[in-house]
């Protein structure tokens, strides 16, 4: 049987580095991200049979259509990674109500409605396994980043608990819990800073988040889990 892999966020990051790994490994990739044209580039990249789609995670009906198409095209997706997110970092006080939203909106209702739409096809097959991209702030907190925190945490939650609701259909959930990583969403902040508080000195590269995903996708009895890839970071915060 085919080895499909839908990955949300696939066309920059660390959903980049998710799919560049799956695609050595012969999996077959759906590159989901809002901008059509970057998750195109990054679908050409990785050769082979592989496609991109435009698709907002936080909007369902667009989940809805995206899966209907990567189905047609590509066929039964019976992987998962929801690596799509989005920082607006700030002090509570400060925060927007929309910058709050659209947080939240993205970072767990979007990996909530492609696991709800996922999960179709894969209690029908009883086979599947779901990759959820979180965030050692999630599980830690941190000054400025109260809402993203809410929303990472939420995630581990809601992945702990679909695990228990989807194991008997033989299906796995699982959390991978980054810390510092070299994307474009952390492009601006004080590395040379942060990464002393690093027990292993420096942040982490999109590669080495990758593995992990990777292994939980293809760990057959592990579910409810969350895997931290942070340097040891949450060892000292
Ligand atoms: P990037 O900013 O490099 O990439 C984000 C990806 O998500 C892009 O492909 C982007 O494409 C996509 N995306 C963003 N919003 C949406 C949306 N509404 N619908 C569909 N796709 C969307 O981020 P990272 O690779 O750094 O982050 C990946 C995940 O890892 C995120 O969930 C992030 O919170 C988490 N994380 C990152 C850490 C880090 O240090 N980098 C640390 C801990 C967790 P497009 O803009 O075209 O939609």
């Amino acid at each position: 049987m085919d080895k499909v892999c839908a990955v949300f966020g696939g066309s920059r990051g660390i959903g980049r580095a998710v799919a560049q790994l799956m695609a050595q490994k012969g999996y077959r990739l759906a590159i989901v991200a809002r901008n059509l044209e970057v998750a195109r580039a990054a679908a050409g990249d990785l050769g082979g049979d592989h496609l991109a789609f435009s698709c907002d995670v936080a909007e369902e009906r667009d989940v809805q259509n995206t899966f209907e198409e990567m189905e047609k095209k590509l066929g039964r997706v019976n992987f998962l990674v929801n690596a799509a997110g989005i920082n607006r970092d700030s002090l509570l006080v400060r925060t927007k109500t929309e910058d709050m939203i659209s947080q939240l909106h993205t970072n767990l209702l979007g990996s909530m409605l492609t696991c709800k739409v996922a999960l179709k096809t894969m209690i029908q097959q009883q086979r599947g396994s779901i990759v959820n991209v979180g965030s050692v702030i999630g599980l830690k907190g941190n000054s400025g980043q109260s809402v993203y925190s809410a929303g990472k945490g939420g995630l581990v939650g809601f992945s702990r608990a679909l695990a228990k609701e989807v194991a008997r259909k033989k299906i796995r959930v699982n959390v991978v819990a980054p810390g510092f990583v070299h994307t474009d969403m952390t492009k601006d902040l004080k590395e040379e800073h942060l990464k002393k508080n690093i027990p292993l000195g420096r942040f982490g590269e999109p590669i080495d988040v990758a593995h992990a995903v990777v292994f939980l996708l293809e760990s057959p009895y592990i579910t409810g889990h969350v895997l931290v890839v942070d340097g040891g970071l949450q060892l000292v915060i």
